[in-house]
């Protein structure tokens, strides 16, 4: 395995690179893996000032892309999409969009305000139906994120990134349908993913090997989430279906509020290392809106420029 230079101390050249496969190819020629922040859309004003102010500091060391979720079922349309406007002037940005629910007709419109707002790339997501609209999968056209890709391709020329999960979808049977899919997608014309949140090294190899076994290579950039609050990356975790390894759960739950910090902060940042040392082409830190524990795991596995 090559030696990775952790240490970013020179930018890719401005101009050299256009779009999310050429940084991470650009970013592999200098042994370094990419640095990028998932931001999602607030409720309110007071989501928004925190979100624009982390934002603000996290541009400050350099990322090389950064993406924005999308409600399933368009629900927060217009401000993720105004949210992408503004960040795609400053930094090259990844657009998630979902077709849960969605028309062709009206998932390409959205395309193509993506493209006229300057973005790179779009994440093609299906989403899960929302709550309070539980048939919106059976009555939507589009059915899946691999018709997304499709529909994507055949309105644009934008790249398209979809989702992996090293923990396996929550409704696939095993990791080789996942893979399978994973490799639809990329024969459809998706060029990178992204992953679901995981907590264990092996969960990221593993879908590497699946992947790479069904014939899928591309780049597959995994989503690390800093365990700052442990209490709500417990509960985030559940959500998503991810593990968190037994003896790390019990030492967050036994730990006071500033250990658990401490523990989780030190644990994901160790992660990261590995991942970084298996091989993972970038890293994509779900920032949650927030600077200052993004800002310390991308400086403690050495990211920051
Ligand atoms: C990095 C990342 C970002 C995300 N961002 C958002 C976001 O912004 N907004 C949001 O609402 N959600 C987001 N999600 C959540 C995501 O939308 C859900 O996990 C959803 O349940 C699945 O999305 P998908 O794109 O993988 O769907 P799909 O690829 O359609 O997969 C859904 C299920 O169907 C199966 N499947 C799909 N195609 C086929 C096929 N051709 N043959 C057989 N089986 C098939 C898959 O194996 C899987 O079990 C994100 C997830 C990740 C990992």
């Amino acid at each position: 395995m090559p030696e990775i230079n952790l240490l970013r101390t020179d930018t890719i050249a401005v101009g050299s690179v256009c779009n999310i496969t050429e940084t991470l190819a650009a970013r592999a020629n200098q042994n370094q893996p990419t640095l990028s922040f998932e931001f999602f859309p607030p409720k309110d004003e007071v989501g928004e000032a925190n979100l624009w102010a982390a934002f603000d500091k996290l541009a400050e060391v350099k990322p090389d892309f950064v993406s924005v979720t999308y409600g399933a079922g368009g629900s927060n349309r217009e401000r993720s999409l105004a949210i992408v406007d503004r960040m795609a002037k400053d930094v090259m940005t990844i657009g998630h969009l979902t077709c849960v629910g969605s028309t062709r007709t009206g998932t390409s419109k959205i395309i193509k305000h993506f493209e006229d707002a300057g973005v790179a790339a779009i994440l093609a997501l299906r989403g899960d139906s929302p709550k309070d609209d539980p048939d919106a999968l059976e009555k939507g056209e589009l059915k899946t994120a691999l018709e997304l890709v499709q529909l994507a391709h055949e309105v644009t020329s934008l790249e398209v990134g979809v989702a992996a999960f090293p923990e396996v979808h929550p409704e696939s049977a095993h990791m080789q349908h996942d893979a399978m899919v994973l490799a639809l997608k990329q024969q459809a014309g998706a060029s990178f993913a992204m992953t679901q949140l995981f907590f264990t090294v092996e969960a990221y190899t593993d879908l590497i090997e699946a992947s790479s076994a069904a014939g899928a290579d591309m780049p597959i950039i995994p989503g690390v989430m800093p365990i700052a609050n442990a209490k709500q990356v417990i509960r985030m975790a559940a959500m998503s279906g991810a593990h968190i390894p037994p003896k790390l759960m019990q030492q967050l739950e036994d730990a006071d509020e500033v250990t658990a910090r401490k523990i989780g902060m030190d644990y994901i940042t160790q992660l990261s290392l590995d991942l970084i040392k298996v091989g993972a082409p970038g890293l994509h830190i779900f920032s949650l809106n927030q600077s200052v524990a993004a800002l310390e795991l991308a400086r403690g596995v050495g990211l920051c420029r």
